[in-house]
Protein backbone atom coordinates (compact mmCIF):
# COMPACT_ATOMS: atom_id res chain seq x y z
CA UNK A 1 0.00 0.00 0.00
CA UNK A 2 1.16 3.50 -0.97
CA UNK A 3 0.91 6.52 1.19
CA UNK A 4 1.17 10.23 0.91
CA UNK A 5 0.32 13.38 2.80
CA UNK A 6 -2.16 16.04 2.20
CA UNK A 7 -1.92 19.16 3.40
CA UNK A 8 -5.06 21.38 3.12
CA UNK A 9 -4.20 25.14 3.65
CA UNK A 10 -7.38 27.10 4.55
CA UNK A 11 -8.47 30.14 6.06
CA UNK A 12 -9.01 29.10 9.83
CA UNK A 13 -6.62 26.40 9.60
CA UNK A 14 -3.87 23.97 8.25
CA UNK A 15 -5.01 20.56 8.10
CA UNK A 16 -2.83 17.80 6.98
CA UNK A 17 -3.54 13.82 6.97
CA UNK A 18 -2.24 10.51 5.43
CA UNK A 19 -3.77 9.45 2.93
CA UNK A 20 -3.72 5.72 1.33
CA UNK A 21 -4.40 4.74 -2.01
CA UNK A 22 -8.16 4.20 -1.59
CA UNK A 23 -8.24 7.62 -0.71
CA UNK A 24 -8.53 6.63 3.11
CA UNK A 25 -7.24 9.29 5.51
CA UNK A 26 -5.61 7.46 8.34
CA UNK A 27 -4.51 10.35 10.72
CA UNK A 28 -5.08 13.79 10.81
CA UNK A 29 -3.35 16.57 12.58
CA UNK A 30 -4.11 20.07 12.18
CA UNK A 31 -2.86 23.66 13.41
CA UNK A 32 -4.37 27.28 13.44
CA UNK A 33 -3.52 29.76 10.78
CA UNK A 34 -1.26 32.51 11.05
CA UNK A 35 -0.57 35.31 8.65
CA UNK A 36 2.68 35.09 8.48
CA UNK A 37 4.12 33.07 6.07
CA UNK A 38 7.31 31.99 7.56
CA UNK A 39 5.22 30.49 10.21
CA UNK A 40 2.73 28.84 7.78
CA UNK A 41 5.55 27.47 5.96
CA UNK A 42 7.41 26.17 9.56
CA UNK A 43 3.92 24.95 10.31
CA UNK A 44 2.96 22.68 7.21
CA UNK A 45 6.67 21.53 7.71
CA UNK A 46 6.33 20.87 11.37
CA UNK A 47 2.53 18.90 10.75
CA UNK A 48 4.42 16.52 7.70
CA UNK A 49 7.44 15.76 9.87
CA UNK A 50 4.78 13.95 12.58
CA UNK A 51 2.65 12.63 10.08
CA UNK A 52 5.66 10.71 8.70
CA UNK A 53 6.37 9.57 11.81
CA UNK A 54 4.73 6.57 11.44
CA UNK A 55 4.15 5.40 7.35
CA UNK A 56 6.42 4.95 4.56
CA UNK A 57 5.45 8.43 2.57
CA UNK A 58 6.33 8.43 -1.00
CA UNK A 59 5.30 12.11 -1.32
CA UNK A 60 3.35 15.59 -0.22
CA UNK A 61 0.60 17.43 -2.21
CA UNK A 62 -0.41 20.78 -0.68
CA UNK A 63 -3.48 22.64 -1.77
CA UNK A 64 -3.20 26.51 -0.88
CA UNK A 65 -5.57 29.13 -2.12
CA UNK A 66 -4.58 31.52 -4.92
CA UNK A 67 -3.40 31.03 -8.54
CA UNK A 68 -0.54 27.90 -8.29
CA UNK A 69 2.58 27.49 -10.41
CA UNK A 70 2.16 23.79 -10.44
CA UNK A 71 5.47 22.93 -12.24
CA UNK A 72 7.14 25.43 -9.84
CA UNK A 73 5.59 24.83 -6.56
CA UNK A 74 4.91 28.65 -6.39
CA UNK A 75 2.33 30.99 -5.10
CA UNK A 76 1.41 33.43 -8.30
CA UNK A 77 -1.46 35.36 -6.70
CA UNK A 78 -3.44 35.56 -3.28
CA UNK A 79 -7.08 36.36 -2.48
CA UNK A 80 -6.21 35.01 0.78
CA UNK A 81 -4.77 36.52 4.14
CA UNK A 82 -1.17 35.76 4.86
CA UNK A 83 0.67 38.14 4.48
CA UNK A 84 3.89 37.92 1.62
CA UNK A 85 2.00 34.51 0.39
CA UNK A 86 2.39 35.89 -3.19
CA UNK A 87 5.58 34.66 -4.16
CA UNK A 88 5.61 31.77 -2.07
CA UNK A 89 7.95 28.87 -3.35
CA UNK A 90 6.67 25.92 -1.27
CA UNK A 91 7.96 23.16 -3.38
CA UNK A 92 11.24 24.58 -3.01
CA UNK A 93 11.01 25.49 0.78
CA UNK A 94 9.60 22.06 1.67
CA UNK A 95 12.26 20.26 -0.60
CA UNK A 96 15.23 21.41 1.72
CA UNK A 97 13.69 19.11 4.40
CA UNK A 98 12.29 16.55 2.76
CA UNK A 99 14.73 16.22 0.01
CA UNK A 100 13.60 12.30 -0.96
CA UNK A 101 9.60 12.88 -0.88
CA UNK A 102 7.52 14.31 -3.81
CA UNK A 103 6.00 17.65 -3.65
CA UNK A 104 3.52 18.90 -5.59
CA UNK A 105 1.18 22.14 -4.78
CA UNK A 106 -1.92 22.93 -6.42
CA UNK A 107 -4.63 24.92 -6.05
CA UNK A 108 -7.13 24.33 -3.35
CA UNK A 109 -9.96 24.06 -5.28
CA UNK A 110 -8.29 21.85 -7.75
CA UNK A 111 -7.37 19.20 -4.97
CA UNK A 112 -11.11 19.49 -3.66
CA UNK A 113 -12.20 18.77 -7.59
CA UNK A 114 -9.75 15.62 -7.79
CA UNK A 115 -10.94 14.07 -4.42
CA UNK A 116 -14.41 14.24 -5.97
CA UNK A 117 -13.44 12.50 -9.47
CA UNK A 118 -10.85 10.27 -6.89
CA UNK A 119 -13.79 8.80 -4.93
CA UNK A 120 -16.43 10.92 -5.02
CA UNK A 121 -19.27 12.59 -6.98
CA UNK A 122 -17.63 12.51 -9.95
CA UNK A 123 -16.30 9.25 -9.23
CA UNK A 124 -16.28 7.61 -13.26
CA UNK A 125 -16.96 10.55 -14.95
CA UNK A 126 -14.69 11.40 -17.93
CA UNK A 127 -15.37 15.42 -17.62
CA UNK A 128 -16.74 17.64 -14.92
CA UNK A 129 -17.07 21.02 -13.54
CA UNK A 130 -16.61 21.66 -10.00
CA UNK A 131 -17.41 24.76 -8.03
CA UNK A 132 -16.52 25.37 -4.17
CA UNK A 133 -18.71 27.75 -2.50
CA UNK A 134 -16.88 28.67 0.22
CA UNK A 135 -15.76 32.33 1.45
CA UNK A 136 -15.82 32.77 -2.46
CA UNK A 137 -16.06 30.98 -5.56
CA UNK A 138 -13.74 28.70 -6.76
CA UNK A 139 -13.83 26.49 -9.64
CA UNK A 140 -12.20 23.54 -10.91
CA UNK A 141 -12.12 21.62 -14.65
CA UNK A 142 -11.88 18.23 -15.56
CA UNK A 143 -11.75 17.22 -18.94
CA UNK A 144 -10.53 13.34 -20.44
CA UNK A 145 -8.93 12.32 -17.30
CA UNK A 146 -7.42 15.16 -16.34
CA UNK A 147 -7.46 18.28 -14.54
CA UNK A 148 -7.25 21.55 -16.95
CA UNK A 149 -5.23 24.26 -15.43
CA UNK A 150 -4.70 26.56 -18.20
CA UNK A 151 -1.68 27.86 -20.13
CA UNK A 152 -0.88 30.63 -17.17
CA UNK A 153 -2.21 28.16 -13.84
CA UNK A 154 -5.52 30.35 -14.39
CA UNK A 155 -8.16 28.55 -15.63
CA UNK A 156 -11.31 27.76 -14.39
CA UNK A 157 -11.53 31.11 -11.89
CA UNK A 158 -14.98 30.76 -12.43
CA UNK A 159 -15.45 33.12 -9.49
CA UNK A 160 -13.87 35.91 -11.57
CA UNK A 161 -16.29 35.44 -14.43
CA UNK A 162 -18.46 38.47 -14.30
CA UNK A 163 -22.10 38.00 -13.23
CA UNK A 164 -22.84 41.56 -12.99
CA UNK A 165 -21.89 44.21 -15.84
CA UNK A 166 -19.80 47.36 -14.04
CA UNK A 167 -20.95 45.70 -9.97
CA UNK A 168 -19.17 45.64 -6.95
CA UNK A 169 -15.74 46.10 -6.80
CA UNK A 170 -13.83 42.45 -6.52
CA UNK A 171 -10.67 41.99 -4.41
CA UNK A 172 -8.99 40.83 -7.95
CA UNK A 173 -9.54 44.63 -9.78
CA UNK A 174 -12.36 43.73 -12.03
CA UNK A 175 -15.87 44.71 -11.65
CA UNK A 176 -19.15 43.06 -10.82
CA UNK A 177 -16.89 39.05 -10.32
CA UNK A 178 -19.33 36.78 -9.54
CA UNK A 179 -17.82 35.81 -5.98
CA UNK A 180 -18.79 39.05 -5.11
CA UNK A 181 -22.24 37.86 -4.96
CA UNK A 182 -22.43 34.18 -4.91
CA UNK A 183 -20.56 32.51 -2.03
CA UNK A 184 -20.29 33.40 1.70
CA UNK A 185 -19.28 36.50 1.38
CA UNK A 186 -21.54 37.16 -1.82
CA UNK A 187 -24.36 36.57 0.52
CA UNK A 188 -23.14 39.18 3.59
CA UNK A 189 -22.52 42.01 0.96
CA UNK A 190 -25.98 41.08 -0.37
CA UNK A 191 -27.51 41.27 2.81
CA UNK A 192 -25.82 44.26 3.67
CA UNK A 193 -27.08 45.91 0.77
CA UNK A 194 -30.89 45.15 1.36
CA UNK A 195 -30.43 46.04 5.19
CA UNK A 196 -27.91 48.20 5.88
CA UNK A 197 -26.74 45.68 8.67
CA UNK A 198 -24.33 42.92 8.72
CA UNK A 199 -24.83 39.37 9.51
CA UNK A 200 -23.18 36.38 8.56
CA UNK A 201 -23.81 33.43 5.94
CA UNK A 202 -24.41 31.25 8.82
CA UNK A 203 -27.02 33.87 10.57
CA UNK A 204 -28.52 34.94 7.04
CA UNK A 205 -29.35 31.93 6.46
CA UNK A 206 -30.58 30.42 9.92
CA UNK A 207 -33.30 34.17 9.98
CA UNK A 208 -34.72 33.07 7.14
CA UNK A 209 -38.43 32.86 8.55
CA UNK A 210 -38.36 35.78 10.53
CA UNK A 211 -35.97 38.42 8.78
CA UNK A 212 -37.39 39.40 5.10
CA UNK A 213 -34.02 40.97 4.43
CA UNK A 214 -32.71 37.07 4.73
CA UNK A 215 -35.06 35.82 2.82
CA UNK A 216 -34.73 38.79 0.16
CA UNK A 217 -30.87 37.96 0.25
CA UNK A 218 -31.30 34.22 -0.12
CA UNK A 219 -33.90 34.39 -2.64
CA UNK A 220 -30.93 36.51 -4.78
CA UNK A 221 -28.36 33.83 -4.40
CA UNK A 222 -30.61 31.34 -5.52
CA UNK A 223 -31.44 33.46 -8.88
CA UNK A 224 -27.94 34.10 -9.12
CA UNK A 225 -26.08 30.43 -8.31
CA UNK A 226 -28.75 28.84 -11.44
CA UNK A 227 -27.90 32.30 -13.74
CA UNK A 228 -24.05 31.37 -12.73
CA UNK A 229 -24.82 27.45 -13.79
CA UNK A 230 -26.10 28.52 -17.00
CA UNK A 231 -23.20 29.75 -18.07
CA UNK A 232 -20.79 27.35 -16.63
CA UNK A 233 -22.90 24.41 -18.51
CA UNK A 234 -23.16 26.57 -22.03
CA UNK A 235 -18.84 27.08 -21.72
CA UNK A 236 -18.39 23.40 -20.57
CA UNK A 237 -20.73 21.21 -20.75
CA UNK A 238 -19.23 18.71 -18.57
CA UNK A 239 -20.93 15.26 -18.43
CA UNK A 240 -21.60 16.64 -14.59
CA UNK A 241 -21.65 19.62 -12.24
CA UNK A 242 -20.73 19.32 -8.91
CA UNK A 243 -21.33 21.94 -5.89
CA UNK A 244 -18.97 21.60 -2.72
CA UNK A 245 -17.79 24.26 -0.05
CA UNK A 246 -19.11 25.23 3.59
CA UNK A 247 -21.96 26.68 2.05
CA UNK A 248 -23.55 23.48 1.06
CA UNK A 249 -24.31 22.88 4.56
CA UNK A 250 -27.29 25.29 4.47
CA UNK A 251 -28.30 23.98 0.65
CA UNK A 252 -31.44 22.48 2.50
CA UNK A 253 -32.75 26.10 2.22
CA UNK A 254 -31.90 26.40 -1.46
CA UNK A 255 -31.01 23.26 -3.12
CA UNK A 256 -34.48 22.23 -5.13
CA UNK A 257 -34.95 26.27 -5.64
CA UNK A 258 -31.50 26.79 -7.49
CA UNK A 259 -32.41 23.45 -9.66
CA UNK A 260 -36.08 24.90 -10.75
CA UNK A 261 -34.45 28.33 -11.72
CA UNK A 262 -31.57 26.41 -13.80
CA UNK A 263 -34.44 24.48 -15.77
CA UNK A 264 -36.27 27.82 -16.35
CA UNK A 265 -33.30 29.52 -17.07
CA UNK A 266 -31.74 27.29 -19.68
CA UNK A 267 -31.70 27.18 -22.96
CA UNK A 268 -31.93 23.26 -22.92
CA UNK A 269 -32.14 21.34 -20.06
CA UNK A 270 -30.53 18.00 -21.21
CA UNK A 271 -29.97 16.37 -17.80
CA UNK A 272 -26.57 17.78 -17.18
CA UNK A 273 -26.23 16.31 -13.42
CA UNK A 274 -25.87 18.89 -11.02
CA UNK A 275 -24.69 17.42 -8.03
CA UNK A 276 -23.77 17.54 -4.33
CA UNK A 277 -19.71 17.21 -3.35
CA UNK A 278 -19.54 14.47 -1.46
CA UNK A 279 -16.07 15.04 1.22
CA UNK A 280 -17.15 18.68 2.29
CA UNK A 281 -14.58 18.52 4.92
CA UNK A 282 -11.53 16.74 4.19
CA UNK A 283 -11.78 17.08 -0.01
CA UNK A 284 -8.43 19.12 0.62
CA UNK A 285 -6.67 16.86 2.54
CA UNK A 286 -7.36 14.06 0.34
CA UNK A 287 -7.29 16.00 -2.80
CA UNK A 288 -3.89 17.18 -2.33
CA UNK A 289 -2.66 13.63 -1.48
CA UNK A 290 -4.07 12.36 -4.87
CA UNK A 291 -1.24 14.85 -6.44
CA UNK A 292 0.67 12.59 -5.69
CA UNK A 293 -1.09 8.94 -5.30
CA UNK A 294 -2.54 9.31 -8.75
CA UNK A 295 0.69 11.03 -10.64
CA UNK A 296 -0.47 14.37 -11.26
CA UNK A 297 1.71 15.93 -13.42
ZN1 LIG B 1 -12.74 39.10 -9.12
Amino acid sequence: MKYAIGIDLGGTGIKGGVVNELGEILIKKSVPTSTVNTEVLENIKNIIQELKEDYEIIGVGVGSPGTIDFHEGKVLTIGGNVTDWEGTEIKKYLLKSFPNMAIKIDNDANCAGLCEMWIGAGKGHESALAITLGTGLGGFLYWKGDLVRGARYRASELGHTILYPNGRLCACGQHGCTERYVGGTGLEENYFHFSDKRKTGEEIMASIDYDEFSKKTVDKFIDDLASFLVTCKNFYDPSILIIGGGVINSSDLWWDEVLEKYKEKVNAFDDMPIVKAQYLNSAGIIGAASLILNEYE
